[in-house]
């Protein structure tokens, strides 16, 4: 066989790796009309009880991707066995791949996982806030960060996750890019990165001023 088409079957086989077990994200909760609860995407969510279950339920979806997972490295890693499929061996590779990035974490401080219990523990503390920002405090998630809708304080700085809502932009782009960010926000934790530093930076020069 020739070379460019052991290449194609590598690449077909990774691409195959990488999405297989991201399929739960993709469809489980998006596909089950679980909308009533929550806003649509991409409003600001309130921080309320639905918010929590949902966050704990796409934390579940997270792990469920874990057993997707096995069946294509169960196969590849049996194909391979038997001969050297150039398929199979870009499954395992995809799988693997997929492994590694759930495994590395980004930030060693926020736990392990995409949707840790302490991240998700301190949003539920934000139901019921020791102390109030503002006489009428309405607490949302937004893109970016955990807001007070009044008074605009920011009680949690953090971008919100994927809650698995029907996406605004489209099923298929909406689930390019889920796949893509694995279900993390686009936007970087605060502190994280160099763009964070300066914006911070700017916003206490503005406030000074
Ligand atoms: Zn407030």
């Amino acid at each position: 066989m020739s070379l460019s088409a052991d290449i194609l079957r590598l690449v077909l086989g990774m691409i195959v790796g990488m999405v297989l077990p991201r399929l739960p994200l993709l469809f489980f909760t998006r596909f089950l009309n679980m909308e009533r609860e929550l806003p649509p995407h991409p409003d600001p969510v309130p921080i309320s009880v639905p918010l929590v279950q949902r966050l704990l339920l796409m934390r579940r979806v997270h792990l469920m991707c874990w057993v997707t997972a096995l069946f294509p490295i169960a196969l590849g890693l049996w194909i391979l066995q038997n001969s050297p499929e150039p398929f199979a061996l870009g499954m395992v590779a995809g799988v693997s791949w997929f492994a590694i990035t759930r495994v590395v974490p980004e930030d060693i401080e926020q736990g392990l996982g995409i949707l840790p219990l302490s991240m998700i523990k301190s949003v539920n503390n934000l139901r019921e806030p020791e102390t109030d920002c503002c006489e009428k405090p309405e607490l949302y998630w937004e893109v970016r960060a955990i807001r007070c809708k009044n008074c605009r304080h920011v009680a949690m700085d953090l971008p919100r996750p994927d809650l698995g809502r029907m996406r605004s932009d489209g099923r298929l782009r909406g689930s390019l890019r889920i796949l893509l960010t694995d279900g993390r926000s686009v936007f970087p934790t605060a502190g994280t990165s160099i763009i964070s530093k300066g914006t911070e930076l700017f916003s206490q020069v503005a406030e000074e001023e």
